[in-house]
């Protein structure tokens, strides 16, 4: 076989690496694609060889999997950032987009389309991640109460199946794989480029923390924020447990609405509820509203007086704000740790329950890493994608992000915190609580099927026409690579 890029056999183990650190699996070969070729034909040829081969393939973005999900053990790592499609194309106009390569960085597409005055509409909390590592799982944030998740944000798709051929698909041409596509963990095909809807871009954007004690005052305000026609731009919140003191970390570039009254707020190591939103908008155009506007939304919550904090900040350096923590954390060597999180959508029914064993309960302090907790409206999410939510119409997005200092046995350390993720299933599963993982992992079928529910079906149907041998995405540990051989085993974090 001829590429016009070129696999590697030497130099590899990083591939068998990713942001969990926790799964270690070592694959036999890594791809530089450089063509849309490169990959269809090893694809191909991987699907010719049939049961006679164990080879499996795993499209890898950004490596930013928790466990493993973009690695293939034994198999063909596709390293999707080196291939070079034509550059990022945009079209202005009144239904602007941009083609995008899959192994791009939301970054690089946000830095491309300002230059056009524009901006994907929806986004994930952090930008170094791949066009195709979000869509094949969601790609959510606080803007996805609006315009639903990014992959609810795509007009068009190049895929390449398990079979190896190419296909073009979007909403009115080969829906089926589009939909399947989309949310659907890589087992489906590789995305080789998308379309992604933008919008005129703001310039700047007022971003406001407020604090609540009272869970249920927390939880009414954000579920009126995500109805409301007139709302913030952005929405989302966290918990914060046990924290005594002033409570400075957490907002030192916010300034205080009242600093008298905000330097006398101790927390006295409460649960505290932190609702953060953001309102964008124009200097040039709004910035005599936007402090009223602003004032009038706030008015009609309910946090804790004097715990209203403000900062203006550009729109780039509002959505890239993940980074800034990535580098202070790189300086003390402390983000490529272990990363044990654990992604939750919760029934908005549940939420209250969820919050008063969890946060009373089980998790004792939020010192390990931040829990995020906030709603989003389902009627604006498509529902036809791969994408498993729970199914009431507003559900809770709750995420543990918490970091395990290597070689701790004690409550910062991996097993400890995989403990207390357990515990925290443990009674979801107990009270029967409707919940659903996001960025999924599990290692029995058994288990997928039960998350999948009555999807399941559609999902294997969908699994035997476009990927029949199961050579895709196999860190997804969901189908087992059709072999004369017997099976893999893919579940064991380290096999390296
Ligand atoms: P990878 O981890 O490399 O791949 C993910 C999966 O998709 C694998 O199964 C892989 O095989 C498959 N895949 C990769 N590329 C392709 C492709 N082109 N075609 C088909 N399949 C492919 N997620 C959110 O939704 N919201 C957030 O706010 C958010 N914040 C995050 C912050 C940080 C610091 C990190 C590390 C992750 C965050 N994530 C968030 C999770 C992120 O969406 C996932 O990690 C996702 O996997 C994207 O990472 P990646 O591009 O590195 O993809």
């Amino acid at each position: 076989m001829t590429f016009d890029g070129n696999l590697s056999f030497d130099n590899i183990r990083h591939v068998a690496k990713d942001f969990g650190n926790i799964y270690h699996l070592m694959p036999c070969a890594v791809l530089h694609p450089k063509s849309v070729f490169d990959i269809s034909s090893t694809v191909k040829y991987i699907f010719d060889m049939g049961s006679t081969s164990e080879l499996t393939v795993a499209a890898r973005g950004h490596g930013h999997s928790l466990k493993g999900q973009a690695q293939a053990y034994k198999g063909v790592v596709i390293d999707m950032e080196s291939l070079s499609v034509p550059e990022m194309n945009i079209q202005t106009g009144t239904l602007p987009y941009i083609d995008v390569s899959a192994g791009e960085l939301w970054i690089n597409m946000l830095h491309e389309s300002l230059k056009h005055g524009l901006a994907p509409k929806s986004w994930t909390d952090y930008l170094h991640l791949t066009v195709g590592g979000t869509l094949s799982n969601a790609g959510i944030s606080g803007q996805a109460f609006r315009h639903g998740p990014q992959i609810n944000n795509v007009h068009r798709l190049k895929v390449i199946t398990g079979r190896g051929e190419i296909v073009t698909c979007s909403e009115e041409h080969n829906a089926d794989i589009f939909h399947a596509v989309l949310g659907g963990l890589g087992q489906f095909g590789i995305i080789t480029e998308a379309r992604i809807a933008l919008e005129p871009a703001p310039k700047k954007v007022k971003w406001i923390r407020a604090l609540y004690s009272d869970i249920y005052a927390f939880t009414k305000d954000q579920e009126n924020l995500i109805s409301s026609r007139d709302s913030f731009d952005y929405i989302e919140g966290f918990v914060i447990i046990n924290r005594t003191g002033l409570l400075n970390s957490w907002r030192s570039s916010f300034k205080p609405k009242d600093p008298v009254g905000a330097n006398h707020f101790i927390s006295e190591g409460r649960i505290l509820f932190c609702l953060e939103v953001a309102k964008y908008f124009d200097p040039a155009e709004s910035s005599k509203h936007i402090d009223e506007d602003i004032d009038t939304l706030l008015s009609k919550l309910s946090y804790i007086e004097s715990t209203v904090f403000i900062s203006e900040v550009a729109y780039p350096d509002f959505l890239d704000r993940v980074h800034q923590s990535e580098m202070k954390l790189r300086e003390k060597g402390l983000w490529e740790v272990p990363h044990p999180w654990l992604n939750l959508f919760i029934p908005r029914s549940r939420i209250h329950e969820f919050s008063e064993e969890v946060f009373g309960n089980i998790v004792r302090d939020t010192s390990n890493g931040p829990v995020l907790i906030y709603p989003v409206n389902k009627s604006r999410w498509k529902n036809i994608t791969s994408l498993i939510t729970p199914a009431e119409d507003v559900f809770y997005v709750v995420s543990f992000l918490f970091s395990a200092t290597p070689s701790s046995k004690g409550k910062d350390g991996l097993e400890h915190i995989l403990a207390q993720n357990n515990r925290i299933l443990q009674f979801c599963e107990r009270r029967r609580l409707g919940i659903k993982h996001y960025l999924p992992h599990y290692s029995t079928q058994e288990d997928w099927k039960t998350h999948f529910g009555t999807h399941w079906e559609v999902f294997c149907r969908r699994k035997r026409t476009y990927d029949p041998l199961a050579i895709l995405a196999p860190g997804q540990n969901i189908f087992q690579r059709a072999s004369s051989h017997g099976r893999h085993t893919y579940s064991s974090r380290n096999v390296a």
